[in-house]
């Protein structure tokens, strides 16, 4: 029996976490449980899961979820905010924390869990990309294991298995393409509602829009020379819209290794929480004949900028990739909101980062400044575009 703490039990990933530690009886205990706002939700899985420790968002609803605690005869301790997530991120009994939570913000509770030594089923790509050599560092010092989630550095990972680095010639990302990658018209008159139609994976919409832009992949692929530290020039791309093949490895004989399964994330959720086991399966088995046809194709540089800002980022490094991930994340927030269209996003991105003068440092705290300003300048952009100076 392992003991876990999944942060941002609400979302896409976390839902289907809870839903493996359902149906893989006696494997996994949930200790504890954050989310954001979804309180509903919330009090469904302290029934269904029993955790110790639960964490919100506000001292409001902290107090309200204490009272319904208390009148459901639950002894749970609620706690909130971001001490309440770091709480969360280092419960003593837990092996290992599933990051589930979107965006940078995340990073705090990240180093909480690591520093308490705590094994990470690493779900968040936005901490990864704007601090991973730190965090990397850290782990490193604390010998805990940061095993990835996403799917592609998931089938990084398992195709590298116990193969030295130096035999890593080359890293190949595989992309579905998002919604548009055979697209014809104008980019630019793309609806949110188009955009959150992905054909292959459901997703939370941060994630799912930056599939559609192929940030998502830029920002996979610094992910990926975090993790596996390989440099960006050795990771390529390939669209492959079947999302059969989750990524592939090539070594220097030339062998290249694939891991290969139906697109479902419980796969890559469940062995990053069983890890170095393996549980059954509960996702629809692979059946290649059914498959019949798997493409892959050179993903388009110049239409989607994104890719190629994501590039640019990567190799200038330090607080660079920083800058990108939060002024992206700033614009996503704007086009789900209707404020700005399809096309402003890699233009902020581009603007954005653009005037950043990188910081060589390895101070953790200037890459949330420059985190920060990055945001701040977003939206100065983002309001003039849409005339609110
Ligand atoms: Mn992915």
């Amino acid at each position: 029996m392992k003991n876990i703490a999944i942060l941002g039990s609400s979302g896409s990933i976390g839902i289907q976490a809870l839903d493996i530690v359902a149906k893989t009886k006696d494997k996994f205990k949930v200790c504890g449980l954050s989310v954001n706002s979804n309180i509903t939700l919330l009090k469904k899985q302290i029934k269904q899961f029993k955790p110790s420790i639960v964490s919100v968002a506000t001292k409001e609803d902290a107090e309200k979820l204490l009272i319904w605690c208390r009148n459901n005869k639950l002894k749970i301790k609620v706690v909130y905010g971001i001490e309440g997530l770091k709480h969360v991120a280092s419960i003593k009994e837990v092996d290992t924390v599933l990051f589930a939570v979107v965006g940078f913000a995340c990073l705090e509770p990240l180093l909480a869990a690591i520093d308490s030594g705590k094994n990470v089923a690493l779900a968040n790509k936005e901490a990864l990309v704007a601090a991973g050599s730190i965090i990397m560092k850290k782990a490193e010092q604390k010998k805990v294991k940061i095993l990835p989630v996403d799917s592609e550095h998931s089938a990084i990972f398992q195709c590298i298995g116990q193969e030295k680095k130096k035999f890593i010639k080359r890293i190949i990302l595989t992309a579905s393409g998002g919604p548009f990658y055979k697209y014809k018209g104008n980019l630019n008159n793309i609806t949110v509602e188009q955009a959150l139609a992905h054909p292959t994976w459901k997703m939370g919409r941060k994630i799912t829009i930056d599939s559609a832009t192929l940030m998502n992949k830029g920002l996979e692929a610094i992910e990926a020379s975090v993790l596996f530290g390989i440099p960006v020039d050795k990771i390529d791309i390939v669209i492959h819209p079947q999302s059969i093949i989750h990524s592939m490895v090539e070594f220097s004989d030339g062998c290249v290794m694939a891991q290969m399964s139906n697109p479902d994330m419980r796969l890559p959720i469940q062995y990053a929480l069983s890890y170095p086991e393996r549980t059954d399966c509960y996702i629809k088995p692979l059946n290649l004949t059914e498959v019949a046809k798997l493409e892959f194709y050179k993903p388009d540089f110049n239409k989607f900028e994104c890719l190629k800002i994501a590039y640019s980022c990567a190799k200038k490094g330090w607080t660079m990739p920083a800058v990108m991930n939060a002024a992206n994340e700033t614009a996503v927030k704007y086009f789900l909101g209707g404020k700005i269209t399809f096309c402003d996003i890699p233009k902020i991105v581009k603007q954005v980062t653009d005037k950043h003068k990188i910081i060589k440092t390895k101070n953790i705290n200037k890459y949330i400044e420059a985190d920060n300003k990055a945001r701040q300048d977003a939206l100065k952009i983002i309001k003039q575009k849409i005339g609110e100076i």
